[in-house]
């Protein structure tokens, strides 16, 4: 990758090449005749490649860019800008902001919990990780989960999309387990457990699937997920030891159930 100074660019800062036939965007320009603070530096140069690597800003659209601005190699209107599966267009923090709506920018420190996700995503560490996607069910309050965003996206089927829980694997790595999820018709409650036998155990609950393998014992870089259990909404799981604050009143906290990899 090429990183040049080009006074030329007038008003604009800097600007980046995006990806072409599989590779990074080449080249990244710089406008030196901008007197920057170190910060801002450091926050241009993570922006830019941000862009060689395929993100457009997060504010594109409050920030006035039309959708089929930047595509390159194509004509279509259709496909230039596409919502990161679990991320959001409104991230005051993202580093993919355009410069003017990022609050950070005269002190950039570090990416947002979102851009890790949309990194993430997009570049996996790992083609088996999964993010543990989180939703709560309308009708009931209660929670129910999938690795695959598709299923319920933002808001389908009686589901609001709540954020994620780490990451899970779609097949069984050194150390850990399965998460089963089940269901009860009755009274449309999900639930997730390493327990494989409560459609067995437990009147009304059927087996759904095998979510996924998670830990049952804590380790590097791992996060507890916590259980939370309200006699008339069901349960729900979280990554958050506080979530049943924010869930309101008659929860309580069961303790840990397992944990899933870190979003880092
Ligand atoms: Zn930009």
């Amino acid at each position: 990758m090429g990183v040049l100074n080009d006074p030329s660019l007038g008003s604009l800062i800097a600007n980046a090449k995006w990806p072409e036939d599989g590779n990074p965007g080449h080249t990244i320009k710089i406008n030196l005749s901008f007197t920057l603070l170190n910060d801002q530096r450091t926050y241009i140069m993570a922006h830019e490649i941000g862009h060689t690597l395929g993100f457009r800003h997060t504010d594109w659209d409050q920030n006035g860019e039309s959708i089929s601005k930047f595509v390159p190699n194509s004509n279509s209107t259709s496909d230039g800008a596409n919502l990161v599966p679990g991320t959001w267009s409104d991230d005051p923090l993202s580093i993919m902001n355009s410069a003017s709506y990022n609050s950070f920018y005269p002190s950039w420190q570090d990416f947002s919990y979102t851009d890790y996700l949309a990194i993430r995503t997009t570049y996996p560490l790992s083609l088996s990780e999964k993010p543990l996607y989180t939703y709560q069910t309308v009708s009931t309050g209660g929670g129910n989960y999938t690795t695959d965003f598709s299923v319920y996206e933002y808001s389908n089927n009686g589901m609001i999309y709540k954020g994620w829980g780490g990451y899970i694997y779609d097949t069984q790595v050194s150390g850990s387990i399965p998460i089963y999820k089940y269901y009860s018709p009755l009274s449309t409650w999900y639930v997730i457990s390493t327990d494989p036998g409560i459609h067995i155990n437990f009147p009304g609950w059927e087996f759904v699937e095998i979510l996924g393998y998670a830990f049952s014992s804590s380790g590097p870089n791992r996060i507890p997920i916590y259980e939370f259990y309200n006699p008339s909404k069901g349960f729900y799981h979280s990554s958050n030891f506080n979530e049943d604050q924010a869930l309101g009143t008659g929860w309580v906290n069961n303790g840990i159930k397992f944990y899933t990899m870190e979003l880092l």
